[in-house]
């Protein structure tokens, strides 16, 4: 048997660790300007991350956390979910959560509250650990940080939580800030309570403490939020992520994204038909005449398009162009083609019987047209 070849992510954890070695020992600049390449983006999923060390002369007893923070979504064994309060788009609203585009829209500093389910309890002493990443690959290996600014000016700080994260809880005594030794990233971590008697989900309170667009720190650079339930000791028991903008006016980008993400839609959903629409064209005048198959290839298209017309004329040449279409599709094949043969054997008869045959100029042309599409 031949030497397997490696696969993908064993290529790319090499190239990951070769990268590790070349850094410079100060950690907290390394990975600045990294960039993965996109067809490397892929294997980000792979649970191999979360098993790569950041470093790997030292292998860490306990669970190390992971290089590159996975984000997949994994409910687990005890279907970990998250639920949003409806909040809606209105002007005033301080955080919304956008379902179609699994995207927390908030403000500096205000109350988020995110929503944890499970279908069976965790294990006791189960924890809840937030933390925020960056979501384009070229930036997913730097620390989300709070920018310089924010980081020295004083806020309702109580002197627990480190001036340097983003990411707050908001109410509870218990909650624990982390720098991880080796990544250097911030977490947050609560310990998991069962919802209260008549509730399904417990509530968590989360600030964000940056704008995105915050110079020096996100910097317009995209974000998530990675929620994990995890056992005491640091064991994944189920993860889920959403994006996060931390901006002025949330219900106005809120707005904004959701349409501009369905115009996106629709314009994919257009070009796929005008896609299907040329092939069926290029079908229907390729294939020999009388051909079910071409026929059924477009009419199975049963969906009705709008089209605007501007000018009465337009409109009028138009509808009967479609209403021939219409037409050429309820006329079974072969009638057609009976009909197309009368009529065009008449004309070359007519043709050939006069002297001198001045031929209809429309008629000529049709019957040039329909030579060249047998063709
Ligand atoms: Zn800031």
């Amino acid at each position: 048997m031949e030497p397997r070849e490696p696969s993908e992510s064993q290529e790319f954890a090499e190239l990951w660790l070769q990268n590790l070695m070349v850094q410079p020992p100060d950690d907290s600049s390394w990975g600045e300007n990294e960039y993965i390449p996109e067809d490397l983006q892929s294997v980000f999923n792979e649970p191999l991350f979360g098993e790569v060390s950041s470093d790997p002369a030292q292998p860490s007893t306990s669970p190390p956390a992971p290089t590159i923070p996975v984000a997949t979504d994994y409910p687990g064994t005890h279907g970990f979910t998250l639920r949003f309060h409806q909040t809606g788009t209105a002007k005033s609203v301080t955080c919304t959560y956008s379902p179609e585009l699994n995207k927390l829209y908030c403000q500096l500093a205000k109350t988020c509250s995110v929503q944890m389910e499970v279908n069976s309890p965790p294990p006791l002493g189960a924890m809840l650990r937030a933390t925020a990443v960056y979501k384009k690959p070229e930036h997913v290996a730097e620390v989300v940080r709070r920018c310089p600014h924010h980081e020295r000016t004083p806020d309702n700080n109580d002197g627990l939580t480190p001036p340097g994260h983003l990411l707050r809880v908001e109410g509870n005594p218990h909650a624990l800030y982390q720098e991880d030794d080796n990544t250097h990233r911030h977490s947050v971590l609560v310990p998991y309570e069962h919802p209260q008697v008549g509730l399904e989900s417990t509530t968590i309170l989360y600030n964000y403490m940056c704008n995105s667009s915050c110079m020096g720190g996100m910097n317009r650079r995209p974000i998530l939020t990675i929620i994990t339930l995890e056992t005491q000791d640091g064991q994944l028991l189920g993860r889920r992520s959403f994006e996060v903008r931390v901006c002025a006016c949330p219900g106005r980008d809120r707005k904004t994204e959701e349409s501009n993400f369905r115009k996106q839609q629709e314009a994919k959903n257009t070009s796929k038909t005008h896609a299907t629409n040329k092939r069926c064209l290029k079908d229907t005048t390729s294939r020999p005449e009388g051909s079910k198959k071409a026929k059924t290839s477009c009419s199975s298209d049963e969906e009705i398009y709008t089209l605007q017309v501007r000018g009465r004329e337009r409109y009028e040449f138009l509808k009967k162009i479609n209403d021939s279409l219409e037409l050429s599709d309820v006329v079974p094949p072969a009638e057609a083609e009976k009909y197309r043969q009368k009529h065009f054997s008449k004309s070359s008869k007519k043709e050939r019987e006069g002297a001198a045959p001045e031929p209809k100029r429309g008629k000529k042309l049709l019957v040039k047209e329909e030579k060249s599409n047998s063709d």
